[in-house]
């Protein structure tokens, strides 16, 4: 029996211990729950109190779902500053803790502790670089770094003086970088000279020279020198950061904003679409990022923290810096990859800097599960606490590898569902509160109301068990404003198709516990002779198989069927395909699930095209099994382009 079955369909209950400890038990979270929902004005009129405002708010919630007239405020006539909450209201008791562990790339690299104390000098000296550069409030700034402390210091700096940060990922084109700086009007693109990342270097600053040929050329550019490689220098346009941080002033003052004023912009991974510039608030945003990682990992004072996602995608936002931030905790950031120099990569880190809660996607862990179980073996994993997972549902085969080698088959495991415009966890468990089950993202956070929807007349679907659309009622803080220059977008790609509901543009089930299962993005559902699929199951039951590392499952015409079931798999090292195989496959999907789930087609795919946070990009695989190579769309998120090269030309040769 696959490990994956030995633990789907069961219930782990939170110990004794974890409980205990725990900021929150389950009586606890029945009444937090209740009351966030009963009286969202007094639960977060309170939850406010978080953070330290310059001008207190008096209104809480100001917010409207109904379409043609959506609007979202969170204590709008509070005044905050979002660097001062997560640096200098820190500074009296905590100056020496570590703010930051900075983990480079090599591991044999120069590790660094830095303070709050050194964290608020750095951000003041790079505010003051910045507004050297005439950045003003309420300017754009395209930050384009590695993971390195200077992108925490840019991201703290922009919020210190009230300019809006928009990080794109470093492994991103020039074209995708020129799009965002183009489209959000940035005055300035901060970048390094060049990016190392698994030993190989990213040439930042010459990406960002190609980009900017397509931008105005009043864009400023703020180079960090990092690996003092050599790069084309513009003088007159180009600024050197290090140095002028040395010759500013080491204090500036962090600007009274309004708790509605934009703290950045980040653009969606684009797995759906066109990356759509996802518009985040001051006030809400933070105290709904610190709320969330307080309790989804239940941190406490002296633990470490490690969010292993990168900066440049909303997790990296939320959990490695403004959320652990703003609760003064110790957040570590990584620079490189998990697998250089080789697999035991993470679990070394751990071991190193006795990281207590670990939070990284599924499809991490199924990269890493492909390289077996001897590289966790051999590291001291026994300061963890709490295991986290984010970015698709997990299946149970990667759960169980992940409990068994890294939990040790004692720690819970946080699946949280959350979105770029969600800001923060929506539906999750509590470490000391909530028995999981293997693949359920569980039950829904403080003041997160879900409601399952009939997909065609989305009426809403009551009791449990429940099958549907997955939509929410009623606003949180940490939810999206609007989309950058476009609410009309905002508003189509969210409610107008539920009118007075957040349309997540997920599917759900809901079963009998009230637990809700998402089962992949509603676009994702196959109709196979009128039976209708999450395209997760099969892709869950191909990766259940020992010889399968990653598997991407899609819809095609079929004559017959309507639709038929296409799968991209990528098989374990060292196994060969063949059509035997194929069979064996075919075979194995039929006994896990059922005949009508056999895949018609099962196209080796030595690579699968991912966005830079790990998702498969299913609308290219959907096209490529389509045969249409004329529109794939946007694929300037892609992490490696080549692949889809790849699959377009094994999928044509066999015609
Ligand atoms: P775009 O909106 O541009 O298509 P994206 O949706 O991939 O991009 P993100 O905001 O990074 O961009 O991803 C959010 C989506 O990831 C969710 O809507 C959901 O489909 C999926 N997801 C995230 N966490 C989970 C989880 N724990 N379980 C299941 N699905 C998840
Ligand atoms: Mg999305």
């Amino acid at each position: 029996m696959a490990d994956g079955d030995k633990v789907a369909g069961r219930t782990f209950a939170p110990s004794a211990e974890m409980t205990a400890g725990a900021h929150v038990d389950k009586a606890r979270y029945d009444e937090m729950y209740a009351a966030s929902v009963n009286d969202p004005e007094a639960f977060w009129a309170e939850e406010g109190k978080r953070l330290d405002w310059i001008e207190p708010y008096t209104k809480v919630k100001n917010t409207s779902f109904e379409f043609g007239n959506v609007s979202i405020k969170w204590y709008e006539d509070g005044t905050l500053n979002v660097a001062a909450n997560c640096i200098d209201r820190h500074l009296e008791t905590r100056a020496d803790q570590t703010a930051i562990i900075f983990e480079p790339d090599e591991p044999d690299g120069e590790v660094q502790h830095i303070s709050y104390r050194e964290l608020h000098e750095k951000v003041c000296r790079f505010a003051n670089v910045l507004l050297s550069q005439g950045i003003m409030r309420g300017d754009r700034v395209i930050i384009y770094l590695p993971m390195i402390p200077e992108a925490a210091y840019a991201m703290l700096a922009c919020a210190r003086i009230g300019a809006i940060h928009s990080v794109v990922f470093a492994g991103f084109s020039p074209d995708a970088l020129a799009n965002r700086i183009n489209d959000c009007g940035a005055k300035a693109v901060i970048t390094a000279d060049t990016a190392p990342r698994g030993g190989k270097r990213t040439a930042l600053k010459s990406n960002t020279d190609a980009a900017l040929l397509h931008c105005s050329d009043k864009v400023r550019c703020l180079v960090v020198k990092h690996t003092g490689d050599q790069t084309t220098w513009i003088d007159g346009r180009d600024v050197d950061v290090k140095a002028m941080m040395e010759t500013v002033a080491p204090d500036c003052p962090a600007r009274p904003m309004n708790a509605e004023d934009p703290l950045f912009i980040l653009y969606t991974s684009g797995s759906t679409g066109k990356p759509k510039g996802v518009v985040h608030s001051s006030g809400g945003y933070l105290v709904y990022a610190a709320m969330t990682q307080q309790y989804t990992f239940d941190y406490h004072d002296g633990d470490v923290f490690w969010c292993g996602a990168d900066v440049g995608w909303v997790t990296g936002h939320t959990y490695i810096l403004y959320g652990p931030l703003a609760n003064g905790a110790t957040t570590l950031m990584f620079e490189g990859v998990p697998t250089y120099p080789d697999a035991s990569r993470f679990w070394q880190i751990i071991e190193k800097h006795k990281v207590t809660q670990f939070y990284t996607a599924p499809t991490a862990i199924r990269a890493l599960m492909g390289q077996g179980t001897d590289f966790p073996a051999r590291c001291d994993l026994s300061s963890l606490k709490v295991l986290g997972t984010v970015g698709e549902p997990i299946n149970p085969e990667a759960w169980a590898w992940y409990d068994k080698n890294i939990g040790k088959g004692q720690l819970p495991i946080v699946d949280t569902w959350w979105q770029t415009e969600t800001g923060g966890h929506m539906i999750t468990p509590l470490p000391g509160a909530t028995p999981t089950k293997p693949g359920s993202a569980t039950l829904p956070f403080f003041g997160v109301q879900p409601v399952v929807l009939e997909a065609e007349s989305g009426k809403v679907v009551e009791g449990n068990p429940a099958e549907g659309v997955l939509a929410i009622a009623d606003s949180w803080p940490g939810q999206m404003r609007t989309v950058w220059g476009d609410h009309e977008r905002f508003e189509s790609t969210y409610f107008q198709q539920y009118k007075g509901y957040y349309f997540s543009g997920d599917g759900c089930r809901r079963d009998e516990d009230g637990y809700y299962w998402i089962t992949g993005r509603v676009d994702d559902v196959i109709n196979v002779s009128g039976h209708r699929m999450g395209t997760a199951e099969v892709e869950s039951a191909l990766v259940a198989h020992s010889k399968v590392a990653e598997a991407a499952v899609v819809g095609y015409p079929h004559e017959v069927k309507g639709q038929g079931i296409y799968a991209y798999v990528t098989l374990m090292n060292g196994v060969e395909p063949s059509d035997e195989l194929r069979r064996e496959l075919e075979g194995w999907v039929r006994t896990e699930i059922g005949p009508i789930a056999k895949p018609d087609l099962i196209q080796w795919a030595p690579g699968l095209p991912k966005t830079r946070s790990g998702k498969i990009m299913r609308r290219i695989l959907r096209k490529i099994a389509e045969n249409d190579y004329g529109s794939l769309g946007d694929t300037s998120t892609l992490a490696d382009p080549s692949v889809v090269d790849d699959l377009v030309d094994n999928r044509m040769n066999r015609g």
